[in-house]
């Protein structure tokens, strides 16, 4: 595998220093304004995810950046659900809803994935499989972000306890590390056509 060792490590400690700084931050007297906390938690959830996705593809260029920004923006979009469950964009109500939000269910992203592969197929196209494994990688830290509070829920079959410190950060640096494998080993070089698209249209 040709990457730096060195800069994986430093990649994997700005992820640590990321969730833990994200982390403090919400228990923060300076930040007791809850709309404050909202944005420092929603901007730590797309960083991890974009720091993720360098690791996962080797971001180099600027066509990799594009790519980063797409995938800050995937884990931070999953926190809409809570205005769209609870049908307003007051704050108050998005945070004060008696049931998690769809998009925070684990086995959402088994079934966007599988769409993305079913559509892989049909288009003969890697791209859908490039942003299935993006799509995985930033919702599934996501969840895990949150998974310290709830647990991972997996409706209609379990929900876990709330995940531990030390499981929370393992999986952080983990999951990255098993979509460069999946990457390396089977997407770099498909076609990316449709991808380049949605890239030109944020850079
Ligand atoms: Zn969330």
């Amino acid at each position: 595998m040709l990457f730096s060792l060195g800069k994986l490590f430093v990649l994997e400690v700005s992820l640590l220093l990321t969730c833990f700084l994200g982390d403090h931050l919400l228990t923060h007297p300076v930040t007791n304004q809850r709309y404050l906390v909202a944005i420092g938690d929603s901007l730590t959830h797309g960083f991890v995810g974009a720091i993720s996705w360098v690791i996962v593809i080797d971001a180099k260029n600027r066509h990799d950046i594009a790519q980063c920004l797409l995938c800050l923006m995937f884990a931070m979009a999953v926190d809409v659900d809570h205005f769209i469950a609870a049908k307003s964009l007051s704050l108050e109500a998005a945070l004060s809803l008696p049931s998690r939000p769809p998009f925070h269910a684990t086995t959402v992203i088994f079934l966007v994935d599988l769409i993305l592969l079913i559509m892989a197929a049909i288009l003969k196209s890697g791209t859908p499989l490039t942003l299935a494994l993006m799509f995985t990688v930033a919702w599934f830290s996501h969840h895990v972000r949150d998974g310290t509070r709830r647990g991972l829920w997996l409706p209609p079959f379990t929900e876990t306890p709330p995940l531990s410190g030390l499981a929370y950060l393992g999986l952080i640096m983990v999951i990255p590390l098993l979509g460069r494998i999946l990457y390396t080993n089977w997407l770099q070089f498909s076609t990316d056509r449709q991808l380049k698209i949605i890239e030109s249209n944020i850079v």
